[in-house]
């Protein structure tokens, strides 16, 4: 049984991890103080144990009184340094030992042979006084002379040598070079590391680990208990190569670290037995397990005890890796590159901006990216590295804004009476009032001579498209062509059937020729087009990315709309706009995103919002399922399709990888048709084919099927008006904007629709999340929760953001977003070509960034 200063060693621990917030225990620390302290003296051997008991009581009792959060930590870490010995006893409570003399008599204390110990530990002094309570950690890890994770509340600086410009820009130019320049990296490695994309010593810095495993978890192997994943140091006892099952070579040894042995597997390695020897000391990370009744870890990362133990103690970085380049091997060349190039780097970021906002000096930053002094440092890093990337971009944004709307566009105007007659013969129902508030932003940013850019945001079936038409319907009356790109083919072909018959009721003088202009024409039906568009004759093209292609060519291009933005990427943005001679630009997004982000990632757009749905729209019934109430909620959809409706089955992207998730969603599709065998069902996954997703898509709006199972790629905003329940498995694993967007593909008609979510792991966070959906149908209230509650990853899609802004985009927080926001414009409004001296390394960043992205990066 543990004893009372165990006990509270762990819990005082718990409560550090879980934020100091007197959460460890149920009821506070004070009222766990009264119970503590009575076993504690009961426990205590002699006076000391009396005093310290008494000290550590009065602690815990005045915990909750304790106000910040540091505050909490300094009190913890003092609590349990006062039990290590490493802190002394205080003069109060030293008066308090003759009270205690008598209570128990003092025992003989029993030492624990001393665990092997390092050359260099050796000349480390043994622990002050220790309770003899010495399986508890921090004592443990100071004998070992295994450095604590070192803390840190805020970055280190640096005070900075002043470079000049000329030796900043060869620093650049420096890292720059080929892999080659990396000592210990050759022709043939710099071959490998071409196949991961990595060219240069600066593609190498940048190449960030995709996670990292904590191996900051030192145990002695007597306090070892079977699942944990722990590290150990210990000498090797004894090493044989077994025989093993199929004539398998195994290898094994026993590691005795003074404590006690455990016995280590290598199924299969052999030839280990030539690695590692007898008395060496090694570091080994791993799994524990049982075998027989002896501890064992079976194929551990281990590596011998030196200087730098990269691979096996700390916090470790794992790279994503290439056929060819091992693990270990490329963790030794970062170290390499980290360790000769990571304080080369100039740092861009002026002094005074880094002391403001609190941010790491550069170099320090790339150093703890990869190698992780402690959780902190790695905290820090990851902050410096955010805010560098979201500097950067808004910077160039407003540079681009200034420079695009340097080139003038047409100015397009039309009058109040034709406005009017327009809205009233072209729709059937008065616009809303968030509608005609959007029209009019954009009806005078197009009367004006800088281009209109501006980024249309309003929920799944808020009515965006009579707004397009309506851009569309003012371009016609300035006698200018428009143009509407969509993100999938059975996109732009409902626009076009929606959009053709709605301006067959314009005015007849007006009437235009509408085309449709996607990938699935013929070249002739191509080339005609092309022609039409060229000549003039065709006054408005809907289609898809084939209205970028080379080829196609505006007579006098007014106005370019985008459907679905947050599908295409920044260059086809950048193309369309490149249309003709700067047209007016209008991007729609079903997808909110919260102000503060929205202000950043498209600091160079204006922001309409639509936030009112069209009269009558029903609210779609949502609710959260348990796993086990999946039976009632198959029963639910064959009652709808019984009655003729269809349904989706969302099937979560369970893995990274395209191919495992086709997988699963197979299996999950073969496994529902068994369900609904009576009913046709339909799979739609991310390795289709763009045609082949058309062509579900499009049968399943023919309701040739009743059940589509599909991955998230059913995003794509088609009307199937007879779908009305929508069924998500994993919802705990999906972001609320994107939940929010499965949802809308349902009470599109007239039936009454339902949304169940059943999550497969249900957190306390993922609850408070999945509750919220079944409360609010806004999807701006829903993005703004996801955006406080797990970063800006879900929020941009890869597609949204460019590669640039995606790595860490989790991290990504309002509150470091708007901080670079803030910075950025501050030193915009002071230099706003980034002209002086300090800023002339940030301009060349933002020249970098330009470059890398064809000069577009909203
Ligand atoms: P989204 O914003 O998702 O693109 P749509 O433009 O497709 O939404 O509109 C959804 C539906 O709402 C369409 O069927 C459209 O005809 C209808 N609608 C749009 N505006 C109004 C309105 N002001 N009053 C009534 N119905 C409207
Ligand atoms: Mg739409």
């Amino acid at each position: 049984m543990p004893s009372a200063l165990e006990t509270l060693v762990k819990i005082l621990k718990l409560e550090r991890e879980q934020g100091c917030e007197n959460r460890a225990v149920i009821g506070g620390l004070a009222a766990y103080s009264v119970t503590w302290k009575l076993e504690a003296q009961e426990q205590a051997r002699h006076a000391k144990h009396h005093v310290l008991a008494e000290e550590l009581t009065d602690l815990l009792a005045n915990y909750e009184q304790v106000e910040s959060q540091l505050e909490r930590i300094k009190q913890i870490d003092y609590m349990l340094d006062r039990i290590v010995g490493r802190e002394p006893i205080p003069e109060k409570y030293k008066d308090l030992m003759g009270e205690f003399k008598q209570s128990s008599p003092p025992k003989q204390e029993k030492k624990r042979p001393a665990p092997q110990k390092s050359q260099r530990s050796e000349k480390k002094p043994e622990p002050l006084e220790s309770y003899g309570y010495d399986n508890i950690q921090p004592v443990d890890k100071q004998e070992r002379d295994i450095p604590e994770m070192p803390r840190l509340a805020r970055p280190p600086r640096k005070v900075r040598e002043p470079i000049s410009i000329e030796d900043a820009r060869q620093r650049l130019e420096d890292l720059e070079q080929a892999t080659t320049a990396i000592n210990g990296i050759g022709q043939s490695k710099a071959e490998d590391l071409n196949k991961m994309d990595i060219h240069t010593v600066d593609d190498m810095l940048r190449y960030l680990p995709r996670r990292y495993d904590d191996y900051t978890d030192l145990r002695y192997i007597s306090q070892l208990s079977p699942d944990e994943i722990v590290t150990v140091i210990g000498t090797v006892a004894q090493t044989e190569v077994r025989i093993g099952r199929n004539n398998r070579r195994d290898f094994h040894m026993v590691i005795d670290d003074g404590s006690g042995q455990m016995n280590v597997m290598f199924f299969g390695q052999h030839f280990l037995i030539r690695n590692i020897r007898k008395g060496q000391q090694l570091v080994l990370s791993g799994k524990v397990t049982i075998w027989g009744n002896r501890l064992q870890m079976s194929s551990p990362e281990w590596e011998a005890l030196d200087s730098e133990n990269l691979h096996t103690i700390g916090i470790v970085p794992v790279y994503r890796l290439t056929e060819g380049i091992k693990a270990r091997a490329f963790r030794r060349l970062m170290k390499q590159t980290v360790d000769q190039f990571a304080n080369h780097v100039p740092d861009h970021i002026p002094m005074a901006v880094l002391d403001r906002a609190e941010l790491a000096d550069i170099g320090w930053a790339i150093q703890n990216l990869h190698f992780p002094e402690g959780h902190d440092h790695l905290h820090h890093a990851r902050r410096r590295y955010i805010f560098d990337q979201l500097i950067t971009l808004q910077l160039g944004i407003l540079g681009n804004r200034r420079d695009w709307q340097a080139v003038p566009s047409e100015s397009l105007t039309v009058d109040d009476a034709w406005l009017d007659e327009f809205l009233e013969k072209v729709f059937l129902y008065e616009l809303t009032g968030a509608q005609k508030r959007a029209l009019s932003d954009i009806r005078a940013d197009i009367a004006k001579e800088v281009p209109m850019n501006r980024l249309l945001q309003g929920d799944v079936g808020s009515g965006k498209t009579a707004v397009a038409v309506a851009t569309i319907g003012m371009a016609l009356n300035n006698r200018k062509q428009a143009a509407l790109m969509a993100p999938t083919s059975i996109l732009a072909e409902q626009h076009y059937r929606g959009i053709t018959q709605s301006l067959e009721n314009m005015p007849t003088d007006l009437r235009p020729v509408v085309a449709l202009l996607t990938s699935a024409l013929t070249q002739s039906e191509r080339n005609s087009v092309y022609r039409g568009l060229d000549d003039g004759s065709i006054d408005v093209v809907i289609g898809t990315h084939a209205i970028i292609q080379d080829g196609v060519n505006f007579n006098d291009l007014g106005v370019a709309i985008i459907d679905e933005q947050h599908r295409f990427g920044v260059e086809q943005r950048a193309a369309l706009r490149g249309k003709g001679v700067n047209p007016h630009l209008l991007v729609m997004t079903a997808t909110p995103i919260p102000r503060t982000l929205a202000l950043t990632m498209y600091a160079d757009l204006d922001l309409s919002i639509i936030d009112e749905k069209p009269p009558g729209r029903q609210t779609i019934d949502t609710k959260m399922l348990e796993p086990v109430a999946r039976e009632r909620a198959f029963n639910f959809i064959e009652k709808h399709l019984e009655l003729g409706r269809q349904a989706f089955i969302i099937h979560p992207l369970v893995e990274a990888s395209d191919k495992i998730d086709a997988r699963s969603a197979i299996e999950a599709y073969e496994e529902l048709s068994q369900v609904f065998y009576k009913y046709r069902v339909c799979l739609l996954h991310g390795r289709m084919s763009p045609a082949e997703k058309d062509e579900i898509m499009g049968a399943f709006a023919n309701h040739e099927y009743d059940v589509m199972v599909t991955t998230s790629v059913a995003e794509v905003g088609v009307d199937v008006p007879n779908a009305n329940v929508i069924l998500i498995e994993g919802a705990n694993r999906f972001g609320l904007s994107q939940l929010h967007q499965f949802r809308g593909r349902v009470g599109r008609g007239s039936h009454q629709s339902f949304c169940l979510l059943i999550p497969d792991n249900l957190t306390e966070e993922s609850e408070k999340r999945l509750k919220a959906m079944e409360k609010t149908d806004d999807g701006f209230v829903l993005a703004e929760m996801d955006w406080k509650m797990r970063g800006a990853g879900d929020l941009l899609g890869t597609r949204q953001s460019g590669t640039h802004v995606l790595q860490l985009a989790e991290e990504m927080t309002p509150e470091l977003v708007s901080l670079a926001q803030q910075e950025a414009l501050t030193i915009y409004a002071e230099d706003p070509y980034l002209e002086q001296v300090e800023h002339l390394m940030l301009a060349e960043k933002v020249r970098i960034l330009l470059n890398r992205d064809g000069g577009d990066v909203s």
